[in-house]
């Protein structure tokens, strides 16, 4: 018996890293999950067809967060999915996982206005208005886990743009946590520190020794790591838990 039988979750950026890892987690404990993807259909595809061989349900939903009328798309997808093989536009579980960084190697000094802005819009302002478009569907007693990032604790100059959008996000949870409590919704951050998203850099073996370093337990998250907190926190065994800051980064943040 799954955790989550005959409930439904929303993941947004479920086709790679984190995001699939998440919806896979949500779909082993009986949740049908809306994988949400910007541009690679193939790898959303991928996600749902690996939930359905394990016996899972799962159908892809595609939205550019960030672009114009994003949210409106986002949950035209949604909402048809789910009332095809539910028959209604209920919604459980909400994950706000899709993010972009700023391009690596680019000093605080070089960011420009328009790559600002669109951290700011994909990462915080569609995740805001994914959960205020979300609350005519979320069923009372349902969950909003923000994806955040160790990195607002943690100084890397590098990513100071995106560690400020990040802080907004968790602000979501904070505020949200309070005006949706008579709904028993909760609302949480989950700050993941390095994770293995799948990405080339994670094939250097001396890059990864490095990052492995900033962990308490000397290695880089797996994206199963944060899954299985996310998927916690969607359980009725976190009920108790809302507006939390849930540092997922295997004690990065303990320096
Ligand atoms: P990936 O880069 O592996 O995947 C990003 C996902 O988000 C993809 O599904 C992508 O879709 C989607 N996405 C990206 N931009 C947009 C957009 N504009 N609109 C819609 N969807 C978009 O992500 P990670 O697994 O690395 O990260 C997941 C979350 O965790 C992010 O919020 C990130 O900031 C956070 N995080 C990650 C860390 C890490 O080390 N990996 C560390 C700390 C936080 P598509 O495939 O179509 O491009």
């Amino acid at each position: 018996m799954g955790r989550l039988n005959n409930k439904t979750a929303l993941v947004t950026g479920a086709s790679r890293g984190i995001g699939r890892a998440t919806a896979m987690r949500l779909s082993e404990e009986g949740a049908l999950v809306a994988v949400h993807y910007a541009t690679n259909e193939a790898a959303a595809r991928e996600t749902v067809s690996s939930i359905e061989k394990n016996g899972g349900r799962a159908f892809p939903v595609r939205a550019e967060l960030g672009a114009s009328g994003d949210v409106h798309e986002l949950f035209l997808g949604l909402e048809q999915g789910l009332k095809e093989r539910t028959g209604d536009t209920t919604i459980d579980v909400v994950v706000n996982n899709a993010g972009e960084t700023t391009p690596a190697g680019l000093a605080p000094e070089d960011v420009t206005p328009e790559q600002f802005d669109r951290l700011f819009a994909v990462n915080a302002k569609a995740p805001y208005f994914i959960v205020q478009r979300a609350l005519n569907n979320l069923s009372d007693g349902g969950r909003v886990i923000n994806i955040s990032s160790g990195l607002t604790r943690f100084a890397n100059p590098e990513q100071v743009a995106y560690s400020m959008s990040k802080g907004a996000i968790e602000q979501i949870s904070l505020h949200f946590a309070r005006h949706l409590a008579s709904r028993r919704i909760t609302v949480n951050t989950v700050a993941p520190g390095i994770t293995n998203n799948g990405s080339e850099i994670f094939e250097t073996p001396e890059i990864v020794e490095q990052m492995a370093q900033l962990s308490a337990f000397k290695r880089v998250g797996e994206a199963v790591d944060v899954a299985d907190v996310v998927t916690f926190l969607a359980s009725d065994e976190a009920r108790w838990i809302t507006g939390a800051f849930i540092d997922a980064s295997g004690g990065t943040l303990l320096g």
